[in-house]
């Protein structure tokens, strides 16, 4: 008959961030700092005895409701081949259609989606990007979490310089302040501090309006920028493709799209230079490697918003070369680490994911259930 899937423990742990960090959002009273990350964790074990770890996440609220949501749709999971991800994709869908096809319902699916990737390339014995069919070992890295906004810029100098120590080959800073000339200063000293040949990116969070940003955007052509992401709120497409094809510099946007049409949308009006899918964001890794083919399609980049853990393997297996952003906040919960050298993150050589949950990890727990 075999495999079938035997259990799945779903949990919901609380993971706090070393220090709280604020964006634009926070800067101008939309948003708290962010002190933690909420991780939905899918384990699934089958009758063959092969373990399969999947995640999604939230900053701020809704973690809650992807638990209660997962729950609810986890048991028409037993007894399924686990192999036949598409099938039981779109079965979990079907028992969750009334609350659509979009946020909170599919991220709660992205956790079940990844776990089932994971089991698939381990009964493989293969790491996920080479089960997707890599076109690369490695993938260029840059650094997110040292250059938000409530560090001082001396700060933020010494942690980039960190960074590109440590072998990470880019850096992004915040921008979006209600001052627009402090971005700016802020942005010439990091350019300074990093020198004109290390990769630099700026990140407003969706904060201007479209006359803000076409300014921003010709003041800092200057500065070699890789990209400027979410200049725009995340829902103007248009606006986002005005600029870019405006700008010489790039433009990236996506990270706050949370089902396929809405990244389609913004493919179709070619809203971005970067497109910036996240996995647990869209539904998991199902409906993610539709949009990157047709990103593909449309002869875009892609550079895949956190979870570097499940992205590094997304990217390695993305035709173009693509970045992923290191960003730190989910490193407790896992055993393992991410191998960084020479402004790459390589893929890990261990099947699947490459991931399991930290001996501690217990600690961050606030909700589990096993549904066998
Ligand atoms: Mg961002």
């Amino acid at each position: 008959m075999g495999d079938r899937i035997a259990s799945v423990r779903l949990g919901h742990y609380a993971v706090p961030l070393a220090f709280a960090v604020s964006d634009a959002k926070v800067a101008t009273g939309r948003q708290r700092p962010l002190t933690h990350i909420d991780v939905l964790t899918c384990e699934i074990t089958t009758t063959d005895g092969l373990t399969g770890l999947g995640f999604s996440y939230t900053t701020r609220a809704g973690c809650r409701a992807q638990f209660a949501h997962a729950k609810e749709v986890a048991p028409n999971l037993l007894g399924e081949d686990p192999s036949d991800i598409g099938r039981i994709y779109e079965r979990l869908l079907w028992a969750g259609a009334s609350v659509g096809r979009s946020g909170v319902a599919t991220q709660a699916l992205a956790a079940i989606d990844v776990a089932l990737w994971d089991v698939k390339a381990k009964r493989a014995g293969l790491p996920l990007a080479k089960l997707l069919g890599a076109h690369r070992d490695s993938v260029r890295v840059y650094n997110t979490s040292g250059g938000y906004l409530q560090a001082p810029i001396e700060e933020v100098k010494e942690r980039a310089a960190q960074s590109l120590k440590d072998g990470i080959g880019g850096i992004k800073i915040k921008v979006g302040q209600p001052d627009m000339r402090a971005d700016l200063r802020r942005l010439a000293a990091v350019r300074e501090h990093i020198g004109d040949g290390t990769p630099l990116m700026v990140d407003a969070n969706q904060q201007w309006d479209r006359p803000s940003a076409l300014r921003f955007g010709r003041v800092a052509e200057e500065f070699g920028l890789v990209w400027i992401e979410e200049p725009l709120d995340a829902y103007d497409a248009e606006g986002h493709a005005r600029l870019a094809a405006t700008l010489d510099t790039p433009i990236a946007t996506g990270e706050m799209l949370t089902s396929v049409p809405d990244l389609v949308r913004l493919i179709d009006l070619r809203g971005a230079d970067f497109l910036q899918p996240d996995v647990p964001r869209v539904g998991g890794i199902t409906p993610y490697l539709r949009i990157a083919a047709l990103a593909d399609h449309a002869h875009l980049q892609v550079a895949p918003h956190f979870v570097m853990e499940i992205h590094v393997h997304l990217a390695a297996a993305y035709p173009r070369d693509s970045w992923v952003e290191h960003i730190e906040w989910l490193s407790p919960l896992f055993a393992e680490r991410l191998t960084i050298e020479d402004g790459r993150m390589r893929v890990p050589d261990r099947p699947g994911l490459g991931l399991t949950l930290a001996g501690d990890a217990a600690k961050w727990r606030l909700d589990d259930i096993e549904i066998r």
